[in-house]
């Protein structure tokens, strides 16, 4: 096996897998399985639970044996067991690395991009980050490459950058709140950082939180009764940056609180800048009154780049990763990808990771075979809701109408969080969009539920094996 130690290598194929996957299928599978052993025909991966080992052969083998041949240059039979031991402990000792996979990764963003590893200091101490009355939250810290600097200016995006600098100029005396937004990728998360960062460096008090966090900060200090803390906590700020707002629809009381932070904020002349994945008019129950209010200052659009931009982008991301890529490469990817940045950049880093991994460069060819497999990934992924609604009816004998109704006897209730499971992990949809889907239930009940069928698959071998002969019915 070369030079690297089985688990080292593992860790470079997970970095490949994880940029293939939807987030919540790589977190549930395979974060934590780890690189056992190997020898010259096997490798041996360890998974926490006999259902998770189940799942991986049967739904994962081809992948993971394709990506351990690219990452190890040989093919070999993987097998899979339950981990005996701690993660991390047990495994095969690591050798000496002149160059090991692991600080390859870590030298490579978009391997979380949004989500620096737990614990990630956040390095300047004017801003601040949401605590609930609890330990701090991890998930979310300064991601220092997030700046005005790294932001690759085009015409799609133009007017959002130009208002995002004016902020930082003049906060709370340009565009008050200004509001952001696009489809997923491209950007606003950045430009939020960016004015966030820029913000701090003039030593202004500065809040990041997405809609989410603030949500759940506000029901935990009702729960705690410490409203009194968090309504100060908000109102103190001088910059108030609020990300994916769209998740604050339909919650009634959060929204209320937020209207009386907003309010507050926007009259002592502190700023807000507020991003959501569609325009204050496109975004359902929310409550007309601060809908008016998103529209007070300024709106700005994101676009999907050009190929100029692209290419742009994908240069400047090369540059980053000291990468050398031909124009010739550039512009093959940036032709073929066109959705986001976030795709973009996931692209590159797998052509880096891969050409790094096997000590060639990157060329016209290997690129190619790598975006055919990306195209590949996302045809597989791309089921349809009403589809996974039809197999769950079928394999659980349930009609479509009893899925959707009130009912609740067992079985309709299971299949029901079935769907509401398959819907959630599958297809990465919200729980208020399964909801809606499901006859109108609310997003409570659909976590619940899936969240059932997600413990209740590990313990009840029928239930396991039901889920799976629809996985397979779905995705083969
Ligand atoms: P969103 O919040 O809109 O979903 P993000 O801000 O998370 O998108 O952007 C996704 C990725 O694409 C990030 O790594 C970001 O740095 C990068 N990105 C998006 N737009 C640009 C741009 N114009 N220039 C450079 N990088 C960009
Ligand atoms: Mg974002």
């Amino acid at each position: 096996m070369q030079d690297l130690s089985a688990r080292e290598s593992w860790r470079a194929v997970l970095g490949e897998l994880e940029l293939q996957l939807p987030k919540p299928t790589f977190d549930t599978w395979l974060k934590h399985t780890e690189g056992v052993g190997c020898d010259d025909s096997c490798f041996l991966v360890g998974a926490p639970t006999a259902f998770a080992v189940t799942w991986l052969e049967r739904r994962m083998y081809d992948d993971i044996q394709k990506t351990v041949e690219k990452v190890t240059g040989i093919s070999l039979e993987i097998r899979f067991q339950v981990n005996q031991s701690e993660p991390d402990a047990g495994s095969v000792p690591l050798e000496a690395l002149p160059d090991p996979a692991a600080a390859l990764q870590a030298a490579i963003p978009g391997i979380g991009v949004s989500e620096p590893p737990a614990g990630t200091p956040a390095p300047d101490p004017v801003v601040s980050y949401p605590v609930a009355g609890a330990p701090p939250t991890p998930s979310f810290a300064h991601n220092p490459k997030y700046t005005f600097d790294s932001y690759v200016v085009g015409p799609s995006n133009h007017l959002a950058y130009s208002a995002a600098r004016a902020v930082v100029d003049a906060p709370g005396n340009s565009y008050n709140p200004l509001f952001l937004y696009s489809g997923v990728g491209l950007g606003k998360t950045h430009l939020l950082y960016a004015v966030g960062q820029a913000c701090a460096k003039q030593q202004m008090s500065v809040l990041y939180v997405t809609s989410e966090q603030f949500t759940n900060e506000f029901i935990t200090a009702i729960r705690n009764r410490t409203t009194e803390e968090f309504r100060h906590r908000y109102r103190s700020v001088q910059v108030l940056l609020i990300d994916d707002v769209q998740f604050m629809s339909g919650k009634e009381q959060t929204q209320e609180s937020f209207f009386h932070t907003f309010n507050d904020l926007h009259n002592s002349g502190h700023q807000i800048v507020i991003s959501s994945d569609r325009p204050p008019k496109a975004l359902a129950l929310l409550e007309d009154r601060l809908r008016s209010r998103f529209e007070w200052g300024l709106i700005a659009d994101i676009q999907p780049p050009d190929l100029e931009t692209r290419m742009a982008i994908l240069s400047a991301k090369a540059e980053d990763l000291n990468v050398d890529l031909p124009d010739s490469i550039i512009e093959l990817v940036a032709k073929r990808v066109q959705r986001n940045v976030r795709e973009l950049e996931g692209c590159l880093n797998r052509l880096v990771l891969h050409s790094k991994m096997m000590s060639q460069p990157i060329t016209v060819h290997s690129t190619s075979l790598i975006l055919d497999d990306l195209t590949a990934d996302r045809a597989r992924h791309s089921i349809e809701p009403d589809r996974i609604i039809e197999e769950v009816g079928r394999h659980l004998k349930v009609t479509g109408p009893e899925l959707l109704g009130k009912g609740r006897t067992k079985k309709v209730a299971q299949a029901r969080q079935v769907a509401m499971y398959l819907l959630m992990y599958e297809l990465e949809m919200s729980p208020t969009q399964v909801g809606r889907l499901l006859g109108g239930r609310d997003h409570a009940t659909v976590i619940h539920g899936a969240g059932k069928i997600n413990g209740e698959i590990n313990e009840d071998p029928q239930l396991r094996q039901s889920v799976l002969t629809i996985k397979d019915a779905l995705f083969t």
